[in-house]
């Protein structure tokens, strides 16, 4: 094991030591060569950070005198500390692989829950302490352990199922055959897939019932489904409006992923908070998200990395690869005009399709298609920090906010490339990654 290694352990035994215990730890010092303002967009110079309490208590310029105040220091002197970074779209349940299509008839689920414990380890190691999980069973499940300090990971916000129409993106019985699919049941609204606004509002309540977070549905066909069509809108405008009705009696966000310009349409019209992917927008759209407000996420990343993969003969199934190489290369440029048209943009990667752990991509993807690299890191703090509905609580380094504070080794504004080599991790101020 190598020391990094073993600093990381070091850390994450603490964190679990120290949630489990209920240990208040004093207050400790963070010594910050510059820090990212999330506020506007800029580099700071040499600042002092003051936590305690798993809080942020202070940002003072300079360096302060840590014994003074009977805290512990931590030394960051040519790091860059910016807020704990978030990523609004990812899939902690589960992470491609060329077996993954059949593996859902051959696992179960607490196969596929002892693997999110690694995915949720390599995400927050990789600086990112806060996620939003659009769809996956076991995520509710994982986001309580992390809670309860029994396991390490980011702050899980979690759509638990995500909801589908008949044979829509995420309708659990696509590609199943119809002897099996009987035997298991047609799903209805408790299983996420509906038809009609009735059935949306009893789908939208089953999650509350679950203890989900957010509402995400799937608007239009997807890429990775056993389906056809990646971009035919899937649900009717009432829908989607019954949806998001039902769902703001609950204080739910709605993300709506969307391929298709149609499918959008309807969602931004219908109120959702977010589109997820985006890849047919075009100028109209742009103009109607500006009039509704609504964020565009859009998961370059894992477009990138499905259009890659769709070279390669087998990762994908045959009725999938079409799709995938066409789709997915398509983002970059969607992001590119989008945020050019002035769309707000919060950061999100949809990991699981790709690598967890390789969320960091997506800055560079992002930098390659226009975006400032001080915007992307906004994106990815403030911005995402707002449509979580948390920015009173997360996505900067203010005073009251939850001790989320990453560093990397030199300036990012000059080199996004180092959000790859995150090298301190502090979640609720608890170290988890040192230099
Ligand atoms: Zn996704």
């Amino acid at each position: 094991m190598n020391p990094r290694h073993r600093a990381a352990r070091r850390g994450l035994l603490a964190l679990l030591l120290c949630s489990a215990l209920g240990v208040q730890a004093a207050p400790q010092v963070l010594h910050c060569g510059q820090v990212f303002d999330a506020n506007s967009a800029r580099l700071l110079g040499e600042h002092s950070l003051v936590i305690e309490d798993g809080r942020i208590r202070e940002l003072r310029p300079g360096r302060l005198d840590a014994e003074a105040l009977g805290a512990s220091a931590i030394d960051l002197a040519g790091h860059t500390c910016l807020p704990g970074l978030i990523d609004m779209h990812v899939h902690l349940g589960s992470e491609t692989n060329p077996a993954a299509y059949s593996e859902g008839f051959r696992l179960n689920p607490e196969d596929y829950a002892y693997r999110s414990v690694g995915y949720a380890r390599s995400t927050l190691m990789a600086g990112f302490t806060t996620v939003r999980d659009l769809g996956g069973l076991q995520t509710i499940a994982l986001r309580d352990a992390i809670n309860q300090g029994r396991i390490p990971g980011p702050r899980i916000f979690a759509a638990g199922k995500s909801l589908a129409t008949t044979g829509g993106h995420a309708d659990p019985r696509n590609g199943v055959s119809r002897e099996l699919a009987q035997s298991l049941g047609w799903p209805g609204p408790e299983e996420g897939v509906l038809s009609g606004p009735y059935e949306a509002r009893r789908a939208v309540r089953q999650r509350y019932k679950e203890g989900s977070d957010v509402i995400k549905l799937t608007a239009t066909g997807g890429v990775l489904s056993f389906a056809r069509s990646g971009d035919n809108p899937q649900f009717m405008e009432d829908e989607i409006r019954a949806i998001v009705e039902t769902a703001r009696d609950y204080g739910y966000k709605v993300a709506a992923h969307a391929h298709g310009k149609e499918g959008m349409r309807r969602a931004i019209v219908a109120g959702v908070d977010s589109i997820e992917h985006g890849t047919y927008m075009d100028d109209e759209i742009f103009q109607l998200m500006r009039k509704h407000g609504t964020y565009y996420v859009p998961t370059i990343t894992a477009g990138a990395f499905v259009s890659e993969k769709a070279r390669e003969a087998g990762y994908y199934p045959e009725i999938v690869r079409p799709k995938a190489a066409r789709i997915g290369a398509l983002i970059q440029g969607t992001f590119g005009r989008a945020q050019a048209a002035g769309v707000k943009i919060a950061f999100g990667t949809d990991a699981g399709v790709f690598p967890h752990g390789d969320n960091a991509r997506e800055f560079e993807l992002m930098v390659e298609a226009g975006m400032s690299p001080a915007n992307a890191l906004q994106s990815a703090t403030k911005n995402a920090a707002e449509l979580l509905g948390e920015w009173e609580s997360l996505g900067s380094l203010e005073p009251g906010k939850h001790a989320d504070v990453v560093a990397v080794a030199g300036n990012p504004l000059e080199d996004v490339t180092l959000l790859r080599e995150v090298q301190f991790v502090m979640k609720a101020g608890t170290v988890v990654k040192t230099p």
